[in-house]
């Protein structure tokens, strides 16, 4: 190739189709994969360089930009003028700290998040050899042949060679959000770039028709490449819940700043020395500000994104982990998501001449087919092979077999199409060749059928249509039934196979002249003969049976949104117990002629929906929206980009999904299965589970700590000119400095809780503090300020009694009191890993990370304690085995206390929760499932805290 034209060039839209393919040495068969590789080596990988996420110095920044920083910040150097110089430097460390820790993990959390791209694949229908591949993206090279169609997003700059009905959005690259008319045509050199129909771009997204294109560059030498500060993926690392909680954190801070003023001024009155009590005001704010909290809060999420991508469910939208956490509907797709997505033909049905019906295609890969099932007496030998070759010839997929099974590549359903004719001895790539295909309709969701034109070995040419039977019924000359059959006696034919939840497809011919080498919209409005039907199982997944039934525990009602035949959904939906034999199932068709209110109520109460078209299911999401639902929705066609976004949770499907979908998604299934979302859910809610607990951790301890100077100011006596004070501003800020960073963080590795599947969905309206976290807040800060200073003023009278000098005496039961705090904050800990349960019942070891946050912090406080230069520096003093045996007395008292208020709790609320569980398949409010709000608030304030 000429190094010259290539990538560098701008204007191949100038350039008529044949000049292109020359400069690129290509043709329409593509390239060789020798040549490919060559190619490859010489301009690298088809990538862009990433962008993603905020950039470092935008991260500290971040650290920094925060009113607790500031008043943090404010405190040292307040400190500082005033001479304290170590208490000065402490708060100036546990800010730094801090601030370390946060940029760390959010640096982290961003990269874990990045790399969560990768893992949706992205691949392109090349030609190399002349066959058409898969490949993933990364490999195209200028010249490559690649294949677009609806649902695709370009991998790469092309030339179009052909299109058929082409529309492109190029929103990516131009901004404009309407779908762009594509051709072949050579266009002006002055034409834009929205202009250049002629062109697909990188970045684009096919939303109909197909095309042909030559690649022209790749890489940075894209249109995109160009531009590619656009492509800064912004890896958000906010979400809802993390803005609650800095809302909180607001609050929190100017309150704490107005208490600590307050406090400055009680020091004051109360004949402290300007710096006593200054520092004392300094203090409660370093204290009660839970610094560590929002670096927390980022962890957890990253590890719940992780855990999730191990469970083959990739979030592309953080706030999306905390949404699963609260959905309360799941409408699922059923082909692939519900079940297997492995078709296998096991019925075929030919009209003429009379009705006859052929049954029992074997599994065996050999098999031939059987004729036991054959009913009818004057059957025609070669009607089912008309009918199973058009089934080759109409089909874009491609069987091999390998090891005694079929692979497919391609659709499930042509797939088995392939099969079933191989089984019976028809050869499907002997077929295709003598049927040489002239064109070729493919298959929409939306049209629900696939059309394709074949050049037939006799000389004319056939035009066969594959599809839903009503759609291909419909096209049928009703004449050329024959007199003993009638559309209405197909259409009982095809119910009698549905409702064994078999999916149907019905086939029909019709002849063209032999000229006539392209598919005209007019050739495909009527004036065929049927052939026939093809019926084929596709059995439920058993773990997506299972977990329906773990949803509906959750209190998730999940609903199977379907293209298929109505009969064919309700056999399906019978088998994973989405219905009742009693339930009805909606159509596309009932649900257009519903009105908003009729289409809610029908939303609510029924759990299969079939023949639906992608616009029903955003009404349906809307619908369910309305009632207060929160929904998730899965989908895989180009079409489904409306309702993913519209639903709080978009769910795209990884392998079977067009790029289009996964572009709208908040998740991507890897697998596809209904099972993973599931899982996801789980997640999902032990996520929130864990901020819960750092919550519950984190500001009780501030908060006690807190109080303890609050109390000390108010009422310490004066002794020598300066206040009584049970602990130092600087052990304050060491206890603050090394125990919320050792103890706090580990939770967020907190493993799930039992029975976490067996409550109802988190109500996303409710507060962060909730009367639960803000009830144990002041239980444990009160017990621990009490416990502190209790101890702390026997200690200092018991020292004094022993003839002590009051320096060291002071000095001894300071120590004690730190470290009774300290004792104090990891049994609390121990209580917090559980809510609402005994640790036991989760399991004393089941999360190591616990251990050795406490583990470290027995080790710093023993230095804190033993170590002369800590006690220079932090005014504490060695302690006895004695005051060290009544620090863990005193504080080994919140675990009975804890233990006793969850008993409590359980207590009051088991009543409810047997009666509640497992929730019932229908929401509430539907004729059987009568549940009162007061019902549901006591449910909720049961298992949600
Ligand atoms: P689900 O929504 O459960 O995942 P689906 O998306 O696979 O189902 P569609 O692909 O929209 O459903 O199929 C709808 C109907 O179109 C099917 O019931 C079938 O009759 C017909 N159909 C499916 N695949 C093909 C195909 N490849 N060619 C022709 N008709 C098809």
């Amino acid at each position: 190739m000429n190094p010259n034209i290539e990538s560098h060039r701008s204007d191949w839209h100038t350039e008529p189709v044949e000049e292109v393919l020359e400069a690129f040495e290509s043709s329409a068969s593509g390239l060789s994969s020798e040549e490919a590789r060559r190619r490859l080596d010489r301009y690298g990988p088809n990538t862009l360089p990433r962008v993603g996420g905020p950039g470092i110095w935008s991260l500290a920044w971040r650290q920094i930009n925060d009113p607790l920083i500031y008043v943090l910040l404010a405190s040292a150097v307040l400190a500082l003028v005033m001479g304290k110089v170590v208490d000065g430097l402490v708060v100036l460390g546990v800010v730094i700290l801090n601030m370390i820790i946060g940029f760390v993990q959010e640096y982290r959390a961003g990269k874990a998040i990045e790399a969560l791209i990768d893992l949706v694949p992205n691949t392109a229908a090349t030609l190399r050899n002349g066959t058409q591949v898969n490949l993933p993206a990364a490999e195209l090279v200028p010249g490559d042949i690649v294949l677009l169609q609806s649902g695709d997003k370009a991998p790469a700059d092309m030339r179009l060679l052909s299109v058929r009905n082409l529309l492109v959005q190029e929103a990516a690259l131009t901004g404009e959000s309407v779908a762009v008319s594509k051709g072949t045509a050579q266009a002006p050199a002055e034409a834009a770039l929205g202009d250049r129909t002629n062109m697909v771009y990188s970045g684009t997204l096919v939303t109909s028709g197909v095309g042909r294109a030559v690649v022209v560059g790749t890489g940075a030498h894209t249109e995109l490449g160009r531009i590619s500060d656009m492509l800064r993926e912004a890896t958000d690392i906010e979400t809802p819940l993390t803005r609650q909680i800095a809302k909180v954190g607001k609050a929190l801070t100017v309150g704490i700043s107005l208490v600590a003023v307050l406090l400055l001024l009680v020091g004051l009155v109360r004949g402290f020395g300007l710096v006593d009590a200054v520092l004392a005001g300094i203090t409660l704010a370093v204290a009660a500000i839970p610094e560590g909290l929002p670096a927390i809060i980022t962890i957890a999420l990253a590890i719940g994104v992780q855990r999730m991508a191990r469970r083959r469910s990739i979030i592309r939208k953080l706030p999306a982990v905390e949404t699963l956490g609260s959905t309360t509907v799941i409408c699922s797709d059923k082909t692939g998501t519900l079940t297997r997505g492995e078709m296998t033909v096991q019925a075929l049905w030919a009209p003429q001449p009379g009705p006859a019906r052929l049954t029992g295609i074997g599994y065996e890969p050999e098999g031939r087919l059987e004729t036991s099932g054959r009913e009818g007496a004057n059957d025609s030998p070669g009607r089912y092979e008309t009918l199973l070759r058009a089934g080759v010839l109409c089909n874009d997929a491609s069987v091999g077999h390998e090891e005694n099974q079929w692979t497919v590549s391609g659709d499930p359903t042509e797939g088995a199409l392939i099969v079933a004719a191989e089984k019976t001895g028809i050869r499907a790539e002997e077929t295709r060749r003598s049927w040489k295909r002239l064109d070729a309709v493919p298959f929409e969701s939306e049209r629900q059928y696939m059309a394709s034109l074949h050049h037939a070995p006799e000389g004319d040419s056939t035009l066969y249509i594959k599809g839903a039977p009503e759609v291909i019924i419909g096209r049928i000359d009703p004449t050329s039934l024959g007199a003993d059959l009638s559309a209405r006696s197909v259409h009982e034919e095809v119910e009698r196979l549905a409702s064994q939840g078999m999916r149907v497809l019905a086939f029909a011919e019709k002849r063209v002249p032999a000229s006539q080498g392209r598919i005209e919209d007019a050739d495909l409005s009527g004036g065929f003969t049927l052939l026939g039907l093809q019926a084929m199982i596709d059995p439920p997944r058993e773990e997506a049976v299972a977990s329906v039934q773990a949803c509906r525990r959750a209190g998730i009602n999940v609903k199977m949104i379907t293209g298929d035949h109505r009969l064919t959904a309700q056999a399906i939906g019978r088998q994973l117990g989405l219905l009742d034999e009693s339930d009805r199932v909606y159509v596309g068709e009932e649900i257009e002629a519903m009105s908003d209110e009729e289409l809610r109520e029908a939303a609510r109460c029924t759990g299969v929906f079939a023949r639906v078209a992608p616009e029903h299911k955003l009404r349906l999401v809307r619908a369910l929206q309305a009632e207060g639902q929160v929904v998730a929705m899965t989908g895989d066609g180009v079409n489904d980009a409306p309702a993913l976004k519209q639903a709080d949770i978009g769910v795209a499907m990884g392998i079977t999904g067009t790029a289009v979908s996964k572009e709208s998604a908040d998740m991507v299934l890897a697998d596809d299965n209904f099972a993973s979302i599931a899982a996801a859910v789980e997640e999902g809610r032990r996520v929130y589970d864990n901020l819960i607990k750092s919550l519950a951790f984190v500001l009780p301890t501030n908060i006690g700590e807190a109080l303890i100077i609050l109390i000390a100011v108010m009422f310490a006596p004066i002794v020598g000119g300066h206040p009584l004070m049970p602990m130092e501003p600087v052990q304050i800020l060491w206890i603050n400095l090394v125990a919320t960073v050792a103890l706090a963080l580990p939770l967020a590795f907190e493993t799930m809780e039992p029975g976490l599947m067996d409550r109802r969905p988190r109500d996303p309206a409710k507060p962060i503090l909730s009367p639960f976290v803000l009830f144990r807040t002041i239980l444990v800060a009160v017990l621990m300020a009490t416990g502190a200073i209790l101890l702390f003023l026997y200690e200092y009278h018991n020292q004094l009694a022993e003839g002590v000098p009051l320096a060291t005496a002071l000095i001894q039961a300071q120590t004690v009191a730190v470290t009774t705090v300290i004792l104090f904050q990891i049994f609390y800990l121990i209580q917090c890993r559980s809510l609402r349960d005994s640790v036991f019942r989760i399991g004393l070891f089941s999360n190591k990370y616990i251990y050795v946050g406490i583990a470290a912090l027995l080790i710093l406080q023993a230095a804190f304690i033993y170590v002369p230069f800590m006690n220079t520096l932090f005014g504490s003093a060695p302690l006895t085995a004695e005051a060290l045996l009544k620090s863990l007395l005193a504080s080994l008292i919140v675990l009975p206390v804890i233990s006793f208020e969850k008993w409590l709790r359980q207590r009051r609320y088991a009543g409810r929760l047997e009666a509640k569980n497992p929730v019932p398949a229908v929401l509430e409010n539907c004729a059987d499932n009568p549940t009162s709000a007061e019902e549901k608030r006591q449910y909720d304030m049961a298992t949600h805290e």
